[in-house]
């Protein structure tokens, strides 16, 4: 597309209210949520399960409608431009759902025709190819393992050659090997100038790929910086102090960011290590009354920062 908006996407104050069931209540799936992702970079969308990933993923996909808000992709509201927007996106979603009677060659096909793409316009062959899939391209969609048909469901979403592609946690119950695969393949894309959004509850997932990670948690966003950024957010040091008694009562000081017991006479103790040091901390638990048999510290890492964000309230 030659069209160059501002951003990939743009999303503002978008609001998800999940109407009533018979059996269920009406759920607020999206809490006013806003963000930007850059042109030509692999945005990481984190967060636990039911923390409206999916939502904000389908809506992009045009599969679930809003309730309040304003998308656009590429430069085009899903709204008055749904059309255009549809053009520029390509979306892989979390369930994998195919006719089981159509082979690979004949989904791409068909999806090309849904797309209204010429014959010889049509890169079918080409994106076999590029998920490793050539060899596959008769045999029905039936017979192929989880890993081939997740990947053909890449080559699914960009038929149509779409600027940003979308993938809902790709590598959700996948093997090491083929995760290695989709994350090469999303690698070579974006470096092909393909913009990549992903979902994923996996940290180290999103710290390897991603340029920028936003977290989510219960349909709000709580974090949006560069991967970098989101990394030094770890200021946290953590100690971990083995007394020689059963722990009684948990050692406490203003510069504790926490402190647990994790064992009978085990305690680690968080804090940031721009206001105190490992030193101070044992001085202060000494000065409580315990007597420290051994320590070691290790560095706050993004999964200590992902849980204390989506635990703090
Ligand atoms: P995630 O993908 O981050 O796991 P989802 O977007 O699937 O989260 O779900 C967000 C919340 O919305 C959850 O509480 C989920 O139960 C609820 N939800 C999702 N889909 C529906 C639906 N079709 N009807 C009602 N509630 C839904
Ligand atoms: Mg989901």
């Amino acid at each position: 597309m030659t069209h160059s908006p501002a951003a990939a996407i743009s999303i503002r104050n978008l609001v998800k209210r999940y109407a009533p069931t018979g059996s269920g209540e009406g759920k607020l799936a999206l809490k006013g949520v806003s963000f930007d992702v850059p042109q030509g970079q692999i945005f990481g969308l984190l967060g636990p399960n039911g923390a409206g990933k999916s939502t904000l993923i389908n809506i992009l996909a045009g599969m679930v409608r809003k309730s309040e808000g304003e998308v656009s992709i590429w430069g085009f509201d899903i709204d008055r431009d749904r059309r255009n927007a549809s053009r520029a996106i390509g979306i892989v979603p979390q369930e994998i759902v195919f006719d089981p009677f159509f082979t690979p060659i004949e989904v791409l096909e068909n999806t090309a025709g849904l797309y209204g793409i010429p014959k010889d316009q049509r890169i079918s062959e080409q994106l076999l190819a590029d998920v490793h899939l050539s060899d596959k391209a008769q045999a029905y969609a039936r017979a192929l393992s989880g890993g081939m048909k997740r990947r053909l469901l890449v080559a699914k979403a960009m038929v149509h050659q779409p600027p940003v592609l979308v993938l809902d946690e790709p590598t959700a119950g996948v093997d090491v090997e083929l995760r290695r695969q989709l994350w090469e393949l999303v690698k070579r894309l974006n470096d092909e100038g393909v913009t990549v959004v992903l979902t994923t509850h996996y940290l180290e997932e999103a710290e390897q790929l991603c340029d920028r990670i936003a977290i989510i948690n219960h349909g709000e966003m709580i974090a949006n910086k560069p991967t970098r950024e989101m990394v030094d957010m770890a200021r946290e040091k953590i100690v971990v102090l083995t007394l020689d008694k059963p722990v009684q009562s948990l050692p406490s000081h203003p510069a504790f960011i926490k402190s647990v017991a994790t064992g009978a006479s085990q305690i680690e103790i968080t804090y940031n290590k721009d206001r105190t040091n490992a030193g101070e901390v044992m001085g202060q638990v000494q000065a409580q009354g315990m007597t420290i048999l051994d320590v070691t510290t290790r560095e706050a890492d993004l999964e200590d920062v992902f849980v204390r964000l989506t635990t703090e309230v």
